[in-house]
């Protein structure tokens, strides 16, 4: 069995104006889906990032697959890797953290693999990946600070504007009476310091029970994280990058009394010694789009178990295969600590057939039938693609895209 085509899709999802450090999120967001297509006619599906670099990289790399066996994933990453000079470089310079485009290309790829696998043998990714050990996969609630409408329409969206600390808490009980999540986090660093303490300190009166967490992506000084860290003492079960890099994680860690967790500190297996030996993070999100793939996170879980470190789920913006791939891998992860972060009850479309999927009490099943268990959906597909084409949206920028609210607005980090 060989690959015969490689069909790589751009598409752009419609968004809401959900905020966070760098500025608020565009009236779309990207998407790139993939086809591996077999001689046998099996074909297999990947997602990833659909920005510009990503979308190159994925470009360069597909004519080095044809002829690939889907089993030989080794090949795969040789393949990508010469396609693309010198690594490919950092796959996305205008985020806060840099992921080597070889490791988003091959992963994209892998998962596609991964999926023609399952689909010839008739087995689930999961039992690729070693078989669940959970069949119901707990997500977290993600909440964000929002404005109420996309600029330059005329009326609220569907949660309207999010910017108090009462306001988010009416947007958990809301995401939580939909969704049934066990857990909370809050993209932070919108708001004063002191005024995401308060939401804090509301959002555990309002869910007794729930774990907590907030990440303000990196935007506090040591400081300030210092600070927050100690006033929410008993609130948290960690603090996601209250600042960035890995010497000022640990002078932070250091200080605090709860775990601190990364997805901007700690992003490529070469950072795990420097972290590790200075006790930077105590909880490392996985994330298989830039890790490597979904054999590396697996990797990568090995390691935190090694190493005493909690291990948790990274998430981006993301369709119903990337929702597959993340659930069959936290299926099969035994030491997965912590409720996986996810995007995807923010949007209200999919690419998969059966449309949009459903979380009941916060968790999803693992997808039955061969492979991700999910197919794509054709005339959605076309749609989302024709979208793209028409946004003219090209990257993500979410900071040039506040200006569009708030004229004027510079970035800041750290801003406080
Ligand atoms: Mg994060």
């Amino acid at each position: 069995m060989i690959i015969q085509n490689v069909r790589i899709t751009p598409v752009a999802v419609p968004d809401i104006p959900l905020l966070n450090c760098k500025g608020v999120h565009q009236s779309v967001f990207l998407r790139s889906v993939i086809e591996l297509v077999t001689d046998t006619g099996i074909v297999g599906l990947g997602e990833t990032y659909g920005a510009k670099r990503t979308l190159a990289g994925l470009r360069e790399s597909a004519d080095a697959l044809i002829g690939l066996d889907p089993f030989h994933l080794n090949d795969l990453r040789s393949r990508v890797v010469q396609a693309l000079p010198a690594g490919g470089g950092v796959n996305a310079p205008t985020a806060v953290a840099d992921h080597q485009l070889v490791d988003v290309v091959s992963s994209a790829f892998e998962v596609a693999c991964m999926d023609i696998q399952g689909k010839l043998l008739d087995r689930s990714v999961s039992d690729l990946l070693g078989g669940a050990v959970r069949r119901q996969v707990p997500f977290s609630a993600y909440l964000f600070f929002k404005f109420g409408r996309l600029a330059g329409h005329a009326e609220d969206d569907r949660w309207g504007e999010v910017r108090t600390p009462d306001a988010l808490v009416e947007e958990a009980r809301t995401l939580y009476r939909e969704n049934g999540f066990k857990s909370l986090k809050l993209k932070g660093g919108v708001l004063e310091p002191d005024l995401e303490i308060e939401t804090m300190f509301k959002l555990r009166e309002a869910f007794p029970h729930h774990p907590l967490r907030i990440d303000p992506n990196g935007v506090w000084t040591v400081d300030t994280a210092i600070r927050i860290g100690k006033a929410l003492d008993g609130v948290l079960e960690y603090l996601e990058d209250p600042v960035l890099g890995i010497d000022g994680m640990a002078a932070v860690a250091r200080e605090v009394p709860m775990p601190l967790a990364t997805n901007l500190a700690v992003i490529e297996f070469e950072h795990l010694p420097d972290s590790i030996a200075k006790n930077a993070v105590q909880v490392v999100l996985s994330d298989h789009h830039y890790w490597g793939g979904l054999r590396a996170s697996k990797h990568l879980a090995r390691l935190c178990q090694a190493f005493g470190l909690g291990l948790s789920m990274h998430s981006n913006s993301h369709l119903g295969i990337s929702l597959a791939a993340m659930t069959h891998l936290a299926a099969s992860t035994p030491n997965l600590n912590y409720d996986c972060d996810t995007h995807y009850p923010w949007m209200d479309t999919d690419v998969v057939t059966g449309g949009k999927r459903a979380f009941r009490d916060g968790a999803l099943t693992v997808p039955d039938g061969p492979g991700l268990g999910v197919e794509l959906d054709h005339d959605k597909l076309t749609e989302l693609n024709t979208l793209y084409e028409a946004s003219g949206v090209t990257d993500r920028d979410d900071t040039n895209e506040i200006q569009k609210y708030i004229p004027g607005y510079v970035r800041k980090v750290p801003r406080w």
